[in-house]
């Protein structure tokens, strides 16, 4: 593609447009066709199985080319930018024949999976970000931004910490610099984008940021030059890559700020996985908490929803906001539901009045929703809830804005604005006589007609028209002979012939004109329209996220009043205390759920459970960790009674995965979530343990899973549900009075298993794994040799000689490798001060004292 001369006018224009987005498809429109060359249509040919064609020649090779009808472009646009590509879309701006050459062609969008606002393209239920990440050699800087609500955040955080905040924030495309020699490896498949490194330069984005925001600095949004240098990199590299995407930063982007990681329960990549919070373990949609809950009227407030799950919050006041505003609406969430329920997107409409790419029907359903929102009645005995209270004296400042809505769109605008048939009657008075011409015609042809008819006797004359031939006389062929000499000969159909005068030509020629003009004038005001909106961005949004805020709080007391929630108290000493607690999701999909306690407290740190497999311990592990989860969102919970004192993370090693992609065998996988676990839980963790060590020979296992248990006891002193299937672990309760047996029954009737799933205290008294594979089927051959064999080894493993006490104190505390000087030996050894940062360095130290 390198000489020019040798293409026709046209391609040499596509080239040159096209050499400026390289790293794009580029839709060249063409007619009534976005059209693609050379490799992108090889490429879009294969993602979108259309059919690969050739226009003339370059170098004596066919030019191959694709393409897709402009009207149907949103279905594939859809296509290649959920494999990830990024769109150019050129449009022809000039006018057809005025220019010499080919006609004035532009970008004038760029789709990038991350800067999506069309509901067309977008999930209902899910924000869509796009992230920027710049790092040096300890931390990393993040900004993210939704331009569907304008949320723009920025954070610095550890490297390590880069998988977790790309599975709680999912974002749809990450920025990135070309060398930013530090960026640990972003995990495929999401989609990167990368730019040139000077455009990750603080002092300049510094400069833009201030400049974009019209402030002195940053500080007002938490962010000081020196100490997150690194974030505002990000975050002005992000906005500047909207700028160019987008043409413009769009008004709603009004604001940044810095997140505090400190504020909400935090929640490594493997425990959001291990949850099902929004996705199942195989990446399905349901059944998942969420699933669950989400029985929001509006997506708008699903979105917020699954947001919440993914940010469960400390602070105990905000919750009890949230759960005061949830207890009023107990019994009155179904009238407001059902107000919501027609509600329109209201916040990714203002993300396209914002981008100007707003469409009619956006804005007739945006005025709809705003009246039907003033018009809300707040529910009984809201004034006890003043969160609830607030969010309905934002409704009535969508008065003015739908005031203006009614006057300037029609009731039921059309589709398309190009169509016409979008502004309001009596809104602009040159319009309005436009419009009176064109509705003329009726009369005027009426008349024509009966004129016509009286002066040539022809009794079939018709005056008609159609789009495609304009006005016309028509006249069966019978008669069409009795025609008079001025009528000119239009068409010729089967039955009939039709005609055309001067004065009919005439009237055509106004008529055509004044729709001509019409369209453009509506165009025009409908451009202001958008303009004036511009104005009321921040009201409309915050009428939005009153709604979604809203939608949330009725959807989670319709749960808790359907599926029998109750309101969790929250206290300021170490408690999780459950009475009565079930699995949320599993309760929804078995006959009968039993319920179980769990109590945890200064006194009670770790439970140890066991029992058979399939015996419930894992759902009950879970069902602790949904509740707690589900406490910190605001929400009511399944079970009786429950209280929890400050909770700061989960974290949770469940199931055995191979992470084959990744190159770790399973045994490794848990192993370095292990690892995870140990580093970071604190006082103030909730951690699951589920069956550890289980990836490696027996000795070595239960070796490990006890150092891992004592570990968990007294370095980390975290809440701590550790169900396991060495037995040898139930004794740790003697030497660690913080921990608890409990554990799981079941009962063999003849030779099969019946599971209780209760919880009682004290260890199992036996294994039922041979009953379990008889009831998953294994043959009873097979069964009964089994049986034979665990006779055999439970005889031989009643020796004379006396047992090796793997967890006598006594014994193992004179073991080199188990002495604290040691612990803190291996510590000090694991830790690189270059790395770290003061706040991290501090944390180390405080560890280190507490090994002793
Ligand atoms: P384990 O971890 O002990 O192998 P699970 O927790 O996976 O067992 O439970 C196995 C199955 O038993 C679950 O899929 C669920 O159908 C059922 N189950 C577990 N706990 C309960 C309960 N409390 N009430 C009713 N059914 C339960």
């Amino acid at each position: 593609m390198s000489d020019k001369a040798q293409y026709t006018p046209m391609m040499a224009q596509y080239i040159s447009i096209k050499s400026e987005h390289q790293d794009k498809l580029l839709f060249y429109r063409m007619g009534d066709f976005y059209e693609l060359f050379f490799d992108d249509a090889i490429l879009a040919a294969k993602l979108l199985d259309i059919n690969l064609t050739a226009r003339g020649t370059a170098n004596g090779e066919p030019i191959k080319m694709a393409g897709v009808p402009y009207h149907a472009a949103e279905q594939y646009l859809a296509k290649l930018l959920k494999a990830g590509m990024s769109v150019a879309i050129c449009e022809q701006v000039g006018v057809v024949g005025e220019s010499k050459g080919p006609v004035e062609r532009k970008v004038v969008k760029i789709l990038t999976p991350g800067t999506l606002t069309d509901t067309a393209l977008l999930e209902d239920k899910h924000t869509n970000r796009i992230m920027a990440i710049y790092a040096d050699k300890h931390q990393i800087g993040l900004a993210y931004l939704s331009l569907e609500n304008g949320d723009f955040k920025a954070l610095q955080t550890g490297r390590n910490n880069l998988a977790q905040e790309l599975t709680r924030l999912t974002p749809a495309e990450i920025l990135i610099a070309d060398n930013n020699q530090y960026l640990p490896e972003i995990p495929q498949p999401i989609v990167t984008t990368r730019l040139n490194s000077w455009q990750f330069d603080t002092d300049s984005n510094f400069t833009s940021l201030t400049e974009h925001f019209e402030t002195k600095d940053l500080l007002a949004f938490g962010l000081n030059k020196e100490e997150h240098a690194l974030a505002i990199s990000a975050a002005g590299a992000l906005l500047s890559y909207i700028k160019k995407t987008q043409s413009t930063i769009p008004a709603h982007i009004n604001g940044l700020s810095l997140e505090q990681t400190s504020h909400y329960i935090s929640m490594d990549a493997v425990t959001r996985k291990n949850l099902e919070l929004t996705q199942t373990i195989n990446g399905k949609t349901a059944p998942t908490l969420f699933s669950l809950l989400d029985v929001c009227a509006t997506h708008m407030g699903s979105r917020l929803l699954a947001n919440w799950l993914h940010h469960p919050l400390r602070q105990h006041e905000e919750l009890i906001n949230r759960q005061k505003a949830i207890s009023i609406l107990l019994n009155q969430y179904t009238p407001i539901l059902n107000a919501l329920k027609p509600l329109a997107d209201i916040e990714r409409i203002c993300a396209r009045i914002a981008l100007f790419n707003a469409r009619p029907r956006d804005l007739a359903t945006l005025r709809d929703s705003l009246s039907t929102l003033t018009q809300l009645q707040p529910p009984q005995n809201h004034t006890g809830s003043p969160l609830l209270s607030s969010l309905f004296t934002y409704f009535p400042q969508g008065e003015t804005i739908a005031h203006l809505l009614t006057q300037a769109i029609l009731p039921e605008p059309s589709i398309v604005l190009r169509e016409g048939g979008v502004i309001n009657h009596h809104f602009n008075a040159q319009l309005d006589e436009l419009r009176a011409i064109l509705n003329h015609d009726d009369q005027f042809l009426a008349d024509l007609e009966a004129k016509e008819k009286q002066t040539t006797g022809i009794s079939t004359l018709k005056v008609e028209f159609n789009r495609v031939h304009g006005f016309y006389i028509e006249v069966s062929k019978a008669q069409s002979h009795d025609v008079p000499a001025h009528y000119q000969r239009r068409q010729t159909l089967k039955n009939a012939e039709r005609f055309i005068t001067p004065e009919l030509k005439a009237f055509e020629d106004k008529a055509l004109q004044a729709q001509e003009l019409a369209l453009a004038l509506e165009k025009q005001l409908f451009e202001e329209l958008l303009q004036s909106l511009q104005q009321y961005l921040p009201t409309l949004q915050t009428i939005a996220k009153a709604a979604a805020q809203l939608d949330v709080f009725s959807a989670l007391a319709e749960r808790a009043t359907t599926l029998n929630y109750c309101c969790p108290n929250f206290v300021n000493y170490p408690e999780v205390s459950i009475e009565a607690g079930r699995h949320p999701v599993v309760e929804a999909q078995v006959t009968q759920f039993i319920n179980n306690d769990c109590s945890l407290n200064s006194k009670r740190k770790m439970l140890l459970i066991t029992g058979p497999n399939m015996g419930g311990k894992s759902t009950y592990m879970r069902q602790t960790a949904l509740i707690v989860l589900m406490a910190h969102i605001g929400s009511f919970v399944p079970a009786r009674n429950v209280t929890i004192g400050p909770i700061e993370h989960i974290f949770t090693r469940i199931g055995a995965s191979d992470d084959l992609a990744g190159g770790r065998s399973t045994f490794m996988v848990e192993m370095s979530e292990t690892a995870h676990i140990l580093h970071h839980a604190n006082e103030h963790s909730l951690v699951l343990m589920d069956e550890i060590g289980r990836g490696t020979s027996t000795y070595d296992g239960l070796a490990l899973a006890h150092a891992i248990a004592k570990s968990l006891i007294t370095v980390n002193k975290s809440f701590c549900l550790f169900a396991t299937h060495y037995f040898e672990l139930t004794q740790i309760p003697e030497i660690y009075p913080t921990a608890a047996n409990i554990h799981l029954e079941a009962i063999e009737k003849g030779q099969n298993i019946v599971f209780l799933h209760h919880i009682e205290a004290g260890p199992a008294s036996k294994s039922y794994g041979i009953a379990v594979a008889k009831l998953a089927g294994v043959p009873n051959k097979v069964i009964n040799d089994a049986r034979k064999n665990l006779l055999k080894l439970e005889e031989a493993s009643r020796p004379e000689e006396p047992q090796f006490h793997l967890f006598d104190e006594k014994e193992t505390e004179s073991l080199p490798i188990e002495t604290e000087e040691n612990l803190v030996l291996n510590e000090l050894h694991q830790i690189n001060p270059d790395e770290m940062t003061p706040k991290e360095a501090l944390d180390a130290l405080y560890k280190l004292k507490s090994l002793f």
